[in-house]
């Protein structure tokens, strides 16, 4: 395993962590918890939970886990989260954290994110006088939290801006081979400021593993194209954490052979992927960003083409990508839209400017298609 050392805060944590989102329920929370201890003893020591996770058992699996590994308390790290819109107030953020210190049978939160940020509104309210980050500053003074860090879905140049007064010790952001030019800006600013960087979705929510012969090209010589991912994120010198929502003892065991084995990619490696990721994926959006801020009616055009990368890698039908916007809407990328697809002029800038030469009116045109259903739905139902 490799260890790399956290921001400023003097913690020396596992390259991979364990990302408690992807327990299988259907097991019992004790079986559950020796997953969580398994990892620990394979060196893992970057543990990351939230409230609502697996039908919101995935607090009280951690708690079960730490107490068995009591005696072990400072050797392993433990994060979870709240959300600005949800803990308003210093009190509630203070509450929220009490009752998370109480699941997870622990005196301390190593880690405790700002969750979610997905409009810049939502970075405000955590910020106002009384509001969540007040609050989770007193926790901090009284020994609660250790460290408060954030997590994004903002694009690039936005996290710069989130990250800029370095109110956080660390940021948390969907970032991997496939997607990492939409947030690298984000990554090296992060990793300027010294601050811990984690990465979530390293496989692109299952993408990369379903899609290994059209993905092959991202591999070295004997490695597919999900342990390439796996490396991509783990040996990345600005990344200091990746986060696997492991369900068995082989996704742990296969994280950390990665782990074990990753050459660290050097600035060469990643603009040689850069290109390679450029030149293979014709058809898909890179996340370049070149086509952003050429809209006159200001759609966030890079959002919209990730999101529309699934309908082509996942071959998804027309109802599948319906709910899945609906969801993207409030918590992906696309939640922070100034204006929605329809609103598309056919001014052309974008193609223009767009490296992969897409037809990104065309797509805004079905993705409207899309936002109207979803919005009957809404309205219906
Ligand atoms: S073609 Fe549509 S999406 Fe592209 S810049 Fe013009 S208005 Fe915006
Ligand atoms: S320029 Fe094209 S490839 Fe780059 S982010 Fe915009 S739509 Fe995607």
């Amino acid at each position: 395993m490799i260890y790399k050392p956290y921001g400023k805060t003097g913690l020396n944590v596992s390259a991979v962590g364990f990302g408690g989102m992807r327990f299988d329920i259907k097991q019992s929370q004790a079986e559950n918890a020796k997953l969580l201890q398994y990892a620990v003893d394979q060196g893992i020591n970057y543990l990351d939970t939230a409230p609502a996770y697996c039908e919101d058992q995935s607090e009280d699996i951690f708690g079960l886990a730490i107490k068995n590994m009591a005696d072990k308390r400072d050797q392993f790290y433990v994060s979870t989260k709240g959300m600005p819109e949800s803990f308003d107030t210093a009190e509630k953020a203070i509450a929220q954290v009490d009752k998370s210190l109480s699941r997870l049978k622990t005196d301390y939160i190593d880690f405790y994110y700002v969750w979610c940020v997905r409009k810049w509104s939502q970075y405000e309210l955590a910020m106002q006088p009384g509001g969540q980050y007040e609050g989770l500053l007193k926790c901090k003074e009284q020994g609660k939290i250790k460290h408060i860090v954030v997590s994004t879905h903002l694009r690039g140049p936005e996290v710069e801006d989130l990250i800029s007064k370095q109110e956080f010790e660390g940021v948390l952001l969907g970032v991997n081979i496939l997607n990492f030019l939409y947030r690298w800006d984000g990554v090296q600013a992060a990793a300027k400021l010294d601050m811990g960087v984690v990465a979530m979705n390293p496989l692109s929510g299952g993408l990369i593993p379903q899609n290994e012969e059209f993905l092959s090209f991202l591999g070295a010589e004997n490695e597919t194209a999900t342990e390439a991912a796996l490396r991509f994120c783990i040996s990345c010198p600005q990344i200091t954490v990746t986060l696997n929502g492991f369900t068995t003892k082989e996704h742990i065991d296969t994280a950390c052979k990665v782990a074990g084995n990753a050459t660290p990619f050097t600035d060469e490696d990643v603009q040689r992927i850069r290109s390679q990721v450029t030149n293979n994926m014709d058809s898909l959006c890179t996340g370049c960003g070149y086509c952003m801020g050429r809209c006159p009616v200001e759609i966030p055009i890079a959002s919209y083409m990730q999101f529309y990368n699934q309908k082509l890698l996942k071959n998804k039908t027309d109802e599948e990508m319906t709910k899945e916007l609906g969801f993207d809407h409030q918590w992906g990328m696309t939640a922070d839209r100034k204006a929605s697809a329809a609103a598309c002029v056919n001014c052309g800038r974008c193609e223009m400017a767009c490296t992969q030469h897409l037809d990104i009116v065309k797509r805004l045109e079905t993705t409207a298609e899309w936002e109207k259903t979803l919005e009957n739905s809404q309205q219906n139902g």
